[in-house]
């Protein structure tokens, strides 16, 4: 795909590149294919005509059986040219899902972490993958359909005045009051409640994700469903939505299904009144036959408002996909240097940085300044909620600081290229992600490029080796397949082992507290030892017996280094860290209670 026009010019059609004209070419079909269905009708209404009027020798002028076959065919002709009108549309809208999709994605790779954190898993793949599903179903689909409805009108009006006018105006009276009704349905407010629709969806997803992530938590602690109350909350204000909405289309729907599906109410008694009015013989005939036409035509006109109104319906879902992608695509990806700098070493120094997320008003970290040496570990330490994750994440740019500045190298992170800057540091999560792929390529997403070679020295430096021999494919076992299943503790440890073949100078690290059992702690704590070698090191500590040795402990409390040194330091001081040491010593010694 190239480059995209202006927001505001961007409609599907420019995902569709050259394509939109197989789109056009399907939907010109799809029109003719629509006109050209409706002559069967006409040819059964002359044969029923020729039968009627020619009886009893039907047969001998051979009409009742050429209009039989008219009809046979022009049905035929009329599903020969819908096909290749799907053909086309069909081929157009893969290749727009496609490039929609590529777009996205591409641009979502370039767009700071914090930003897709903030939008939440469930919802990307919504926007993306649904969205776009739902615009390769409107340009495959409901877009010709469209095109086809819109062209039927003109044909219809004709062939429903052609025979007779007063007929005519008696079908036309309520298909005129259903229109009336589908434009109340289909006004501004269905786009507002489409908006609605689908924050609803995406909220009810986003939810759906973490409940199923949390459910582990669930089943440990025996919490009751209603714990989840999110996603609980997020389900009533879905049917909240639901219901009132349905009931606002209540009155509307009902009349315009009404009206549209009672033409025959109208049709038959007045054929009735005007055969009984026309004089006997020929034109009373007439008005039957007439009457006849109408009875076997009408059902199109319904079946033709209805395609109107879904696609109203399609073209709203479709347009609200697109500016949901297009939400991703137009925001900015943090501003590339001009003048990429380069850091002299694996230094980092905060400079009263002060970072408040979007939306809150009370900063997360709030005027932080300290300096790490080259080599330097340091350990963030601190009550839940202090900012601690948020400092450390300042570092790789999830976010950019609103206040002061973060130096790495001597270098503002905002002067460093991001791809240097990315290749600088290593951030191990807590909640480690391995992708669905082989444990080799899990590994190797740290340094496409490195050997088998260097990848098993990776995968012995972090001791995962044990990890590797459990399954009979070792390193190409694909993760996630089924028997495939890794610990959250040995699932750190691969990503270690991808860390490690990273080999960056500067290594963030959030330390995991779930599911580490002994053994893997044992073995976790081994890898982290080979990767910290010779690295700048800032460790967010969650278990206090593991920063005792680092050269630093800076205790966060609400956004602030509340304290800083070293652990004896620290003691000595008497404030925040010396409580958390005894609550720590208590906290060790009940469970050495336990097991005695
Ligand atoms: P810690 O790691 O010490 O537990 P955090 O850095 O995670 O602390 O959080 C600091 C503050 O920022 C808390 O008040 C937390 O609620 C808030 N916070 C953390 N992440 C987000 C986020 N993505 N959006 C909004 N607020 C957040």
């Amino acid at each position: 795909m190239t480059k995209l026009p202006d927001t505001d010019k961007v409609t599907l059609m420019t995902f569709a590149g050259n394509f939109r004209y197989a789109t056009w070419l399907g939907c010109v079909l799809s029109g003719i294919s629509t006109v050209i269905g409706l002559l069967p009708y006409v040819y059964m209404w002359l044969a029923v005509k020729t039968a009627i009027t020619q009886w009893p020798d039907v047969y001998t002028t051979g009409k009742l059986v050429r209009y039989g076959w008219l009809a046979v065919g022009t049905s035929l002709l009329s599903m020969l040219i819908y096909l290749v009108a799907l053909l086309c549309t069909h081929l157009s809208a893969f290749r727009t899902a496609r490039n929609m999709k590529t777009v996205a994605l591409h641009h979502l790779a370039k767009l700071p972490v914090g930003y897709i954190r903030s939008l939440g898993s469930g919802k990307i793949r919504r926007i993306i993958d649904d969205g776009t599903g739902q615009t390769e179903a409107y340009l495959a689909h409901q877009l010709p359909d469209y095109a086809g409805a819109i062209v039927t009108p003109a044909a219809v009006l004709f062939l429903l005045f052609f025979f007779d006018w007063r007929f005519g105006l008696i079908s036309l009276l309520p298909m005129a009051v259903g229109v009336y009704f589908l434009s109340r349905m289909m006004g501004p407010g269905m786009a507002e409640s489409m908006k609605q629709y689908q924050n609803a969806l995406e909220d009810m997803n986003n939810e759906a994700v973490e409940y199923v992530r949390g459910i582990p938590v669930v089943k440990t602690f025996q919490q009751s469903i209603f714990s989840f109350k999110n996603f609980h909350e997020s389900i009533l204000r879905y049917r909240d939505w639901a219901v009132k909405y349905t009931l606002s289309l209540r009155i509307p729907m009902c009349a315009y299904t009404v009206s549209i599906n009672g033409i025959f109410a109208f049709l038959l008694p007045a054929g009735l009144l005007l055969a009984g009015e026309a004089a006997a013989g020929a034109s009373g005939l007439n008005v039957v036959l007439d009457l006849i036409f109408y009875i076997l035509f009408t059902p199109v006109c319904v079946t033709m408002m209805d395609k109107i109104m879904f696609t109203s319906e399609h073209t709203l879902q479709a347009k609200e996909a697109l500016a949901r992608i297009m939400g991703i695509v137009n925001q900015q990806p943090f501003k590339e240097p001009a003048k990429p700098k380069h850091p002299k070493d694996a230094s980092i120094e905060f400079k009263d940085v002060t970072f408040s997320y979007e939306d809150h008003t009370i900063p997360a970290v709030n005027h932080v300044s300290f300096r790490m040496p080259e080599g330097a570990v340091y350990a963030l330490v601190g009550p839940s909620g202090g900012g601690k994750t948020t400092t450390a994440s300042l570092i790789s740019r999830f976010y950019d600081v609103d206040q002061g500045s973060i130096l790495v190298g001597g270098v503002d992170v905002r002067e460093i290229g991001t791809e240097e800057l990315m290749r600088r540091v290593s951030f191990v999560f807590q909640d480690s992600h391995l992708f669905k792929a082989s444990l080799l390529d899990n590994i190797r997403a740290a340094r496409p490029e490195a050997s088998s070679e260097e990848v098993e020295r990776a995968v012995k430096a972090a001791c995962c080796e044990d990890i590797i021999q459990k399954f009979p494919e070792g390193l190409h076992t694909v993760v996630g397949t089924k028997g495939v299943y890794l610990s959250g503790g040995e699932c750190q440890r691969i990503a270690l082992a991808r860390a490690i073949l990273k080999d960056a100078p500067i290594v963030v690290l959030d330390e995991a507290t779930a599911f580490a059992d002994p053994d893997n702690e044992y073995q976790i704590q081994k890898a982290f030892e080979t990767l910290v070698k010779g690295k700048t090191v800032l460790m967010i500590a969650h278990r206090l017996s593991t920063v005792c040795k680092a050269d630093q402990i800076l205790v966060m409390s609400q956004g602030q280094v509340a304290e800083a040194g070293t652990h004896d330091e620290l003691l000595e001081m008497q404030g925040l860290y010396a409580k958390m040491w005894k609550d720590y010593q208590t906290s060790v010694s009940w469970k050495v209670g336990e097991k005695s």
